[in-house]
């Protein structure tokens, strides 16, 4: 098998970047962490740019607004995207990386209509409804209700840690719809319109002083049976296949992003004096950089297995857990390196004394709460030891 990319591949990469670098810079600076309504119009604006320009929705069909793309121009969207500095997903997270996968997979004909055409677009945003204050790493001991009465769900509950939901238009939402079987038999996975009375959203600030999450409660709310995605009580299944999407594929464009951190690492300790020498003089650093640049590639490697996976059966494979786990340990380990090895000068954020100016000590926050979101790091090794390696389970 030849695994160079075609003289076609490298003319859609020459596209993309060409595209890349006229826009890239004409849609300006992020906005404040806590002004919404720019964040909004700058995730959602850029999200439309994408679309209009053939970019959105690579791996997704045609008919749905998507661009259809073989594996390796996934593989060089990816790289290039995260090459030019390109807006982050922002708010379209859930919509484009799990929750809109999640109905491509699982969803009716009429809902993939409705649904994935906005979420490319760039129209539609959404949220998760899965964690509740008891129920995170043991997701199945879930609490919320959904009775049916009639044609409608009646919803009452918790929600905790829900981000981007003050902006969000729908929520993928997990429900106990039988109360009375085992846990993970009683759940059901429902689109939630986020604009039906009934629901309270109260913004859970950060050490940090940011407001992405938020508890949402839910008192009566009513929304139509045809809302369920898979059937009813099967959404135990249905999460599996989120998660795997939210642990499998969805932080490609982060996991290419650490190959240039390390890039941007070498470059600032090659600026770094010490006395005669330069930062980059030492060996030692430049061993564990090097060590840290094979693993990178390791991690790519187990992407391209992702997406491979993905394209044939429509979902990764159980192996996203394994990646997950690699990467939230990757990540840490060159932000870290990255803070170690410049000292005080990855605290500032802009140029200090002559130091180089690196802001790495965002990038060293961000990767610590991977080890919690979307599924903690001991439950991804749970899940490697007993449904890949075949373990005992735990008790
Ligand atoms: C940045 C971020 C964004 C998030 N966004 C969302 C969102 O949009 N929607 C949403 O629904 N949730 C969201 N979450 C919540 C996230 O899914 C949960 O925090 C996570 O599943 C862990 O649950 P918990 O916080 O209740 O911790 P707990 O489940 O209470 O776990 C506490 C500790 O115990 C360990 N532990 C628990 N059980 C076991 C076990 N069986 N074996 C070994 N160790 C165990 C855990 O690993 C962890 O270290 C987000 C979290 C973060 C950090």
């Amino acid at each position: 098998m030849d695994l160079r990319y075609s003289k076609s591949d490298e003319e859609f990469r020459a596209e993309l970047r060409a595209w890349l670098e006229v826009e890239v810079p004409k849609h300006g600076t992020e906005p404040e962490q806590n002004d919404w309504e720019s964040r909004l119009e700058y995730d959602t604006s850029w999200q439309r740019k994408l679309f209009e320009a053939g970019f959105a929705g690579i791996n997704w069909p045609v008919e749905y607004g998507g661009r259809d793309a073989s594996l390796s121009e996934q593989l060089i969207y990816y790289e290039e995207y995260a090459r030019s500095k390109a807006p982050y997903v922002g708010v379209n997270f859930v919509g484009l990386l799990h929750g809109g996968p999640t109905l491509m997979a699982e969803g009716t004909e009429a809902q993939k209509e409705k649904h994935i055409p906005r979420i490319i677009r760039g129209e539609e945003i959404w949220c998760q409804g899965f964690s509740e204050p008891t129920a995170g790493s043991d997701l199945a001991s879930l609490r919320t209700r959904a009775e049916r009465d009639g044609d409608e769900y009646v919803i009452n509950g918790h929600k905790i840690w829900t981000s981007f939901a003050q902006v969000s238009d729908y929520c993928e939402l997990l429900a106990r719809t039988d109360p009375d079987t085992k846990k993970h038999a009683g759940i059901s996975w429902l689109i939630l319109p986020m604009d039906v009375p009934g629901i309270e959203i109260r913004p859970l600030p950060t050490l940090k002083g940011e407001l992405d999450f938020s508890e949402v409660f839910f008192e009566d709310v009513r929304i139509p049976v045809d809302s369920l995605v898979g059937k009813e009580n099967d959404g135990w299944r249905v999460t599996n296949v989120t998660l795997r999407f939210e642990r499998g594929t969805a932080f490609a464009s982060e996991m290419y992003k650490l190959q240039e951190i390390l890039a941007r690492l070498k470059k600032t300790l090659q600026a770094t004096t010490r006395w005669e020498a330069t930062a980059w003089d030492d060996a030692a650093l430049r061993r564990e950089v090097g060590h840290l640049q094979a693993e990178l590639d390791s991690l790519w490697a187990m992407l391209k297995l992702a997406i491979s996976e993905t394209s044939k059966t429509g979902m990764p494979g159980l192996g996203a857990s394994a990646m997950k786990l690699y990467y939230t340990d990757l990540a840490q380990r060159v932000t870290q390196l990255c803070v170690g090895a410049i000292g005080r000068a990855a605290l500032s954020r802009s140029p200090l004394e002559g130091l180089p100016d690196a802001d790495f000590l965002g990038a060293d926050l961000q990767p610590l709460s991977l080890s919690i979101a979307g599924g903690s790091s001991q439950i991804q090794r749970n899940i490697i030891a007993e449904r890949i390696l075949g373990h005992p389970k735990e008790r």
